[in-house]
């Protein structure tokens, strides 16, 4: 074939360094998408546009990684600092794109082009992940078509020379993808639902109309419950109603379900001192918080318990994106060392001091990481863990 014999006249080099570049433009195309996507704009028009000052960018300004140095991060016009996620992405996709020619482009250039593209979604869902807390359906879906077509057009992504079975193979990743996913999050409350919190002396806690507020910090309840039936839980606490102090109370907070208060049978007239000499006086609250006239009590606790919610729909979706492209094996590989890696993120964050008891923690980056080790080493990896 002619087109072959022109592939290889050029140096194998000269294609690793168009490689780079194609990359790097193709991450500040990601940059407009990660800006625009999760703000329902258009990909395509307007032009680039400083976003402080409205100004067209015009393309010697435009140019990848090499504008963001030249202008030190700044608008030319208004001088509006530009985030340096532009300069970022653009080095990173570079990367990714010499990164798959260095590794596939010798044995098959079309399947180096196709790990480009889905690389390329991966490092757009996990910026706007990062940014946003979603990654759109434009990125899920829209993968999950592109990767059953792919598969068509090159079968060899999905290690087989037949596109029927490519096909196969992709729908079967796909669902294979989503279908786990959803059962980890469906069942996953018993591995991720908890966070608890542990204090070196009891804190009080107010829980409020709208909100939790320590000390220090405060989270409103829509940020810390999601489902129906999650709830905040302090599990010995000190609890100070209107009209009476409980020594030891469970405390169970949550948006929906019924108000339970159970008091203790023993002697209840209110008064605090027979409280205090009772001394082991234990109740079980179930509050229901945002009522109208709202529950507004303080609790003294060593121990706070939140619900937490590390992957949402959109993370299922993703799943499906990953799965299109890799078939079933790499979509359970990404569900498993994602896991991973984000345990190992988390407690690094934690010893690190970065991370706030309320803060969210988006799943998708996680998921991205897991799917591009897939492309590059995961069989290798998978055959080691199998092995072992
Ligand atoms: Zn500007």
């Amino acid at each position: 074939m002619g087109s072959e014999a022109a592939w290889g006249r050029m140096p194998f080099h000269f294609w690793s360094v168009t490689a780079f570049v194609v990359g790097c433009v193709t991450g500040s195309f990601l940059n407009v998408c990660i800006h625009r996507l999760p703000r329902g704009e258009s990909i395509v028009s307007p032009p680039s546009h400083c976003p402080h000052c409205g100004r067209r960018i015009p393309w010697h300004l435009n140019l990848p990684l090499i504008s963001w140095l030249a202008l030190r991060g700044h608008c030319a016009w208004c001088r509006a600092p530009i985030s340096p996620r532009y300069f970022v992405v653009e080095l990173i996709t570079g990367l990714a794109f010499l990164g798959v020619w260095l590794r596939f482009g010798a044995a098959d250039p079309a399947a180096a082009a196709v790990w480009a593209v889905f690389l390329a979604g991966l490092i757009a869902a996990t910026f706007i992940d990062v940014e946003h807390f979603i990654i759109p359906d434009r990125i899920t879906l829209g993968g999950a078509a592109a990767g059953f077509l792919f598969s068509f057009f090159v079968p060899a992504v999905q290690g087989t020379s037949s596109s029927v079975e490519a096909m196969t193979r992709s729908l079967v990743g796909a669902a294979a993808g989503a279908g786990s996913l959803y059962l980890v999050l469906r069942g996953g409350k018993l591995l991720f639902g908890r966070k608890r919190l542990r204090f070196e002396a009891p804190l009080w806690i107010l829980f409020g109309r709208r909100g939790l507020h320590l000390p220090e910090e405060s989270a409103a309840y829509e940020d810390l419950l999601y489902r129906g039936n999650d709830r905040i839980r302090a599990p010995e606490a000190q609890v100070e109603l209107e009209d009476r102090c409980l020594l030891r109370a469970e405390v169970r907070a949550g948006l929906k379900g019924k108000e339970v208060r159970e008091l203790p049978s023993f002697p209840q007239g209110g008064s605090e001192a027979s409280s205090a000499s009772a001394g082991r006086e234990e109740a079980l609250f179930a509050l229901r918080l945002r009522l109208e006239e709202g529950p507004l009590i303080w609790a003294r606790c060593k121990e706070l318990i939140l619900p937490r919610e590390v992957m949402g729909l959109g993370d299922v979706k993703f799943l499906a994106a990953i799965g299109a492209f890799t078939g079933w094996q790499g979509a359970l590989f990404a569900i498993m060392a994602s896991a991973l890696i984000g345990s190992a993120a988390g407690l690094a964050a934690v010893a690190l001091g970065r991370r706030q008891w309320s803060a969210q923690i988006p799943y998708g980056p996680y998921l991205a990481a897991a799917a591009a080790l897939w492309i590059f080493a995961g069989p290798q990896i998978a055959a080691r863990w199998l092995g072992m």
